[in-house]
């Protein structure tokens, strides 16, 4: 399974200040007063992972996810949050011991997402996550009243969540790519 070691957090949500979560093997909890940012750290981790949705990030819109200021703190004017993955047993097909995918907004709605250090596509990270079952639509982040959901979907449905689990998304997506020249 994907082991996320770290989340560095800077400008996101309530996080004006860079924030850097360092998570060990097994169970990490994250505990604290209400209105203090717990679920702000699960909506970094989803974000990263390419969620499009701002009202999935409980916001109306994009820029919301953007400290947006406080009594004490001015605004800024860009988030950036990145995850570093252990990938010493090579889960990632890449050629490094840690993977580290970044996604970054400012004000203006410009984006970018990097996989170590380097500008990549959405697509890239969507692509990356494919096959391990951590991405955003895979089992790694269930939400408030998605217990309830995955009990009720329907079969058809289910079964696409467990294939993405197991990993043969990617090859049902390749197979579609290549039947589309
Ligand atoms: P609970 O225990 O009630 O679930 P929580 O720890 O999950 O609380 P969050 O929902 O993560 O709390 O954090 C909510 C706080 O984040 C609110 O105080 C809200 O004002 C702040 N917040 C959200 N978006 C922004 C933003 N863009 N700029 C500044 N603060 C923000
Ligand atoms: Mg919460």
């Amino acid at each position: 399974p994907v082991f996320l070691k770290s989340i560095s957090i800077q400008g996101f949500k309530s996080f004006a200040d860079k924030v850097k979560l360092e998570l060990g093997q097994g169970l990490s909890v994250v505990v604290g007063p209400n209105g203090s940012g717990k679920s702000n750290v699960a909506d970094a981790v989803r974000w990263v992972l390419g969620e499009q949705s701002a009202k999935n990030l409980r916001g109306g819109k994009m820029e919301d996810v953007i400290f947006a200021g406080s009594t004490v703190r001015r605004p800024v004017g860009m988030a950036e949050v990145s995850l570093t993955f252990d990938n010493s047993t090579g889960i990632f097909p890449l050629d490094f011991q840690e993977v580290t995918i970044t996604r970054r907004v400012y004000r203006d709605g410009e984006g970018q997402f990097f996989i170590n250090r380097a500008p990549c596509r959405l697509k890239d990270i969507h692509e990356l996550f494919m096959d391990t079952g951590a991405g955003k639509e895979g089992f790694s982040i269930i939400g408030q009243g998605r217990v309830e959901e995955i009990l009720n979907l329907k079969s058809e449905e289910r079964r696409t969540l467990i294939e993405e689990a197991s990993g043969i998304t990617k090859y049902r997506m390749r197979k579609r790519e290549a039947l589309k020249r």
